[in-house]
């Protein structure tokens, strides 16, 4: 299907809420994914002012045939794009043609009319920046490839100004220009102001640097897996999380992640061949039917589950759709029935010792309702961790322990809306014996190892059993 077509079902697609413009496009198959997502952005972030052309133009009304979605991508593309200099536009240029001069008077009518000169100034007039589009972009040290201090200096040469490590998230909300720091909380992650675009970078397009926030940054760093050890992450691509689990590992030890949607995988393969990632075995599979007695899996100790949600905590969504943050009752409770029964079996691998469970939804039926199910129905045998005391946004008081989960938002955390909890085994299961259990696979060409004190999950504070205190 050409680009415009291809762009309208998927605008479409997100007014009906049936995904993100970015799974969308992904699930379009098109094989220029970058036009086309540009393309789609665009043309939704001047959608209302294309609303008011069209309408006042009377596109619509003189041409039957042209779908409203369509039209839209047309004239943004005619107004505001390339303009179909190069001949782009096929069999719809020639209606285009008929209604151009019309649709560019009606465009700069609009701009007298709003006192301004310029097609993004009339984005201004039309609303005033929230929270969402005032959170940092956060780069992530891929330290399979690189370390923070080469990364700081490569931005440094490149006439970014350095500010150190950040002490607290005020230092990351008065960012401008072109200034950087590093996170007061996460030791590989650099933090330049909201509006920073490093898609092209060379060190991303290298694989040095991944385009990663926050708060989807806590589930890999939280699970803390040593390097040797063997790891689930159930519900993979597109991999950013399974990235950062190889990093964490250094390569050593082995990651099974699992994922459903091919589309999906194919673009894993892509990212976690750029990033350096040699630990991880891919499979395109249904998690819940992956057997936890499958001998491959005995060494499983740990497990990331970051299943399919409602992701009404997106960034994205809350750019595209503000207001849209509340999916149906009907869709939650499907999700939210997947997200038990994903839980539920992660929880029966034998030798799993902690699992991350994280959501990108700000729902309680996806998250903390999740969580207290899980534990009802494996009572005495997983508990909460209390992970990161500072973190000033906690899960909703809905039971006892729940304050141990961690929730993020924008105006909170300046992330994207985020969920995560930390589930730790209480109790050595019978079936395995204790020495099996906590023995990871020794590195690569290293003597075996005992059991190892994990290492703390943020620089200058203790192991995080320390920290969590003695349970
Ligand atoms: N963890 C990923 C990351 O950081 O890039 C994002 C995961 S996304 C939130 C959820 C993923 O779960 C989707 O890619 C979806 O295809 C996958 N999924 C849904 N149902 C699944 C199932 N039954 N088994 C395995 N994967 C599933």
């Amino acid at each position: 299907m050409a680009v415009y077509a291809t762009a309208a079902a998927v605008l479409a697609g997100v007014e009906s809420r049936r995904g993100s413009i970015k799974s969308l496009v992904y699930a379009s198959s098109f094989q220029n994914v970058k036009q086309l997502y540009a393309l789609v952005c665009e043309t939704q972030r001047y959608s209302s002012v294309l609303d008011a052309v069209i309408a006042s133009a009377g596109l619509l009304r003189a041409e039957k045939k042209l779908r409203p979605h369509l039209a839209k991508v047309l004239v943004y593309e005619l107004l505001m794009g390339k303009g179909f200099k190069g001949g782009g536009g096929g069999r719809w240029k020639p209606l285009l043609d008929r209604h151009r001069a019309r649709l560019k008077a009606e465009l700069a009518r609009l701009k007298v009319h709003r006192g301004v000169s310029k097609n993004e100034d009339l984005l201004q007039v039309e609303s005033k920046p929230g929270p969402a589009s005032q959170v940092p972009r956060f780069v992530r040290v891929n330290t399979l490839k690189s370390c923070p201090d080469d990364a700081v200096d490569y931005f440094k040469r490149q006439g970014f100004s350095y500010q150190g490590r950040a002490s607290s998230l005020e230092d990351l909300r008065t960012l401008k220009g072109k200034c950087f720091l590093l996170d007061p909380l996460l030791p590989e992650l650099l933090v330049f102001p909201a509006q920073t675009d490093l898609h092209d970078h060379p060190l991303y397009q290298a694989g040095h640097l991944i385009l990663q926030d926050k708060a989807s940054c806590l589930p890999a760093t939280l699970l803390a897996p040593p390097p040797g050890s063997h790891v689930i992450d159930a519900c993979a691509a597109p991999g950013n999380k399974t990235s950062h689990l190889a990093a964490l590992l250094k390569n050593q030890g082995k990651i099974f992640a699992f994922d459903l949607d091919a589309g999906r995988l194919a673009a894993m393969a892509t990212l976690l061949a750029r990033a350096g990632v040699s630990c991880c075995e891919l499979a395109e599979r249904d998690f819940l039917a992956v057997s936890p007695s499958d001998q491959r899996y005995r060494q499983v100790q740990y497990i990331l589950l970051d299943p399919s949600c409602s992701g009404s905590g997106m960034l994205t969504r809350r750019l595209e759709e503000p207001g849209a943050d509340a999916p149906s009752k009907a869709r939650l409770q499907a999700l939210a029935g997947f997200q038990r029964r994903a839980l539920c079996h992660a929880l029966t691998f034998p030798s799993l010792q902690r699992l991350v469970y994280s959501t990108c939804s700000l729902c309680q039926e996806e998250n903390e309702d999740v969580v207290r199910d899980a534990l009802q129905q494996n009572p005495g045998t997983f508990r909460l961790v209390p992970v990161l005391p500072s973190w000033p946004h906690r899960g909703l008081s809905t039971f006892p322990g729940a304050e141990h989960c961690l929730r993020a938002s924008p105006e909170t955390t300046l992330t994207g809306g985020f969920f995560v909890a930390v589930f730790e085994r209480a109790e050595v299961p019978s079936s395995v014996s204790p020495a099996e259990a906590l023995a990871p696979d020794p590195a690569p060409g290293a003597a075996p190892r005992k059991k190892r004190r994990r290492r703390a999950a943020v620089p200058g504070t203790p192991p995080l059993e320390e920290q969590e205190g003695k349970r």
